[in-house]
């Protein structure tokens, strides 16, 4: 099972991963069309800051989710060759269950164009996550366990 691991020590605060995840995200993977023209897709990462710390905070995969028990859908499920927590938005009722029961505050709401979550799916199309390979001073980094 493959993690992020935020390094606080490291993070500058720039916010850069939080704007690749945006792009990888996006329809046209375009950084200008996906800020300023096309519908901007919900932030799976989001940098936390506290005076002079900083860190980015993403879904964590947990080996026992509570938003997977929680989910009354069926939209949470963990993908069986990743082993990652993935969410289905055909299958999310907007419901909110799951942001109320993670402990990690890691899910967002993506009421955009209807009531549905969004959260990190570990960038399936990519080697190495956005966030990651983006990072100017290494305070994400993979981990596997
Ligand atoms: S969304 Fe929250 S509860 Fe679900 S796997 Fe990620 S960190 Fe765990
Ligand atoms: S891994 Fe991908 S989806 Fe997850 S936080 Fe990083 S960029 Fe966003």
């Amino acid at each position: 099972m493959i993690r992020i691991v935020p390094r606080e020590e490291y993070c500058i605060g720039c916010r850069l991963c939080e704007i690749h995840c945006i792009v990888q995200h996006s329809k046209s993977k375009n950084i200008i069309k996906a800020f300023k023209r096309e519908r901007r897709p919900v932030k799976r990462v989001e940098v936390e800051e506290h005076g002079h710390v900083s860190f980015a905070l993403q879904c964590r995969h947990c080996e026992e989710a509570p938003c997977i028990t929680a989910c009354l859908s069926g939209a949470m499920q963990r993908d069986r060759a990743s082993g990652a927590v993935v969410h289905d938005p055909e299958r999310c009722v907007g419901c909110w269950t799951c942001i109320l029961v993670c402990p990690y505050g890691a899910i967002r709401r993506d009421g955009e164009e209807r009531r549905v979550v969004g959260k990190c799916d570990l960038c399936p199309d990519l080697e190495v996550p956005a966030c990651v390979a983006n990072c100017p001073n290494e305070a994400l980094v993979l981990v596997e366990e």
